[in-house]
């Protein structure tokens, strides 16, 4: 239609709409896929800083498709945030992580909820009701949030985090330290759990200034009681690091990536039991 148009817009035209096509194709293939059973959960042990004892898991989905075999939900989640998916899709890992994770002993189940499902009035409703159905205890779950949440200043956000944190669900800060950190919402919101994003963890060793930044951000959370737990720990010296500097939880590839359920008992084997 713009053939005769400037240059660009006879080059991104084209492109553009394959992009939108392969957008809607993937929407209608994840609607189908929550469906039929495609998704799956991976669980990422959370070691204390001896890299010994299993403190906890996080839940991060995995799609298998049958032509495409494993998608990551970095490339699904944004997807299924624009279109609204997400929160069936959060709330399907919620429910079936929570089942699965109920005999685990003591450890923790940490699961990670887009800003978007905090539009929803009623999340703390949903997810009270997930809690009743799977008998899963309000103090062994950790939602994971990020700081985008914070940033929006969605009233309705704070009112839904506030009654989570009343039922006794404990909240984590996502990435910390990638996007628009303050720490003034870690005062606002009184977190339980900071999470410093792999980016820091993997300039340790390599730039001065990502390992004083680690330092400073474990020694204010000490300082008002709230846990650290260091992302994307690949290697020896970072994890020496962060045991220097009195991080308390770890986790990462140098330890145990995402498995699935079936491989999950002999991190269960090193869990604490309370
Ligand atoms: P995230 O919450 O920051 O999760 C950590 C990601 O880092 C995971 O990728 C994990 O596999 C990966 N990872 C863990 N250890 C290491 C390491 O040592 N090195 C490196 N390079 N990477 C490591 P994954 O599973 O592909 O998930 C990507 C993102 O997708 C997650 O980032 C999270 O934001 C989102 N996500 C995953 N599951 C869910 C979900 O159920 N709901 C929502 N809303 N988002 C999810
Ligand atoms: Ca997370
Ligand atoms: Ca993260
Ligand atoms: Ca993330």
């Amino acid at each position: 239609a713009k053939a005769e148009g400037r240059g660009n817009v006879q080059i991104f035209a084209p492109s553009m709409e394959r992009e939108v096509m392969r957008r809607r194709d993937l929407e209608v293939d994840l609607r189908r896929a929550l469906a039929e059973g495609e998704l799956t959960i991976y669980y990422q042990p959370q070691f204390a800083v001896d890299g010994e004892v299993v403190v906890g898991f996080e839940a991060l989905v995995r799609w298998l498709q049958p032509e495409r075999g494993i998608v990551s939900p970095g490339e699904f989640v944004p997807i299924a945030e624009q279109t609204g998916l997400i929160t069936e899709l959060d709330m399907w890992v919620l429910r079936n992580a929570c089942a699965q994770a109920r005999d685990w002993g003591g450890v923790k189940l940490a699961v990670n909820l887009s800003p978007v499902d905090f539009r929803r009035r009623d999340l703390d409703q949903q997810v009270k009701q997930i809690l009743d159905e799977t008998g899963f205890p309000a103090d062994r779950l950790e939602i994971e949030i990020t700081e985008n949440l914070l940033f929006g200043n969605q009233p309705e956000a704070f009112a839904s985090l506030a009654a989570l944190r009343r039922m006794g669900i404990r909240v984590a800060l996502d990435d910390f330290g990638s996007g628009y950190s303050s720490l003034g919402y870690i005062r606002r919101f009184r977190v339980d759990t900071i999470k410093i994003d792999r980016s820091f963890t993997q300039n340790i060793g390599q730039s001065d200034d990502a390992a004083a930044i680690i330092d400073c951000v474990v020694r204010l959370a000490r300082a008002l009681a709230i846990t650290v737990t260091a992302e994307g720990v690949e290697t020896r010296e970072q994890l020496r690091y962060l045991q220097s500097v009195g991080c308390h939880h770890v986790q990462g590839f140098l330890l145990a990536g995402p498995v699935p359920l079936g491989s999950i008992d002999r991190y269960l084997e090193r869990a604490v039991s309370a």
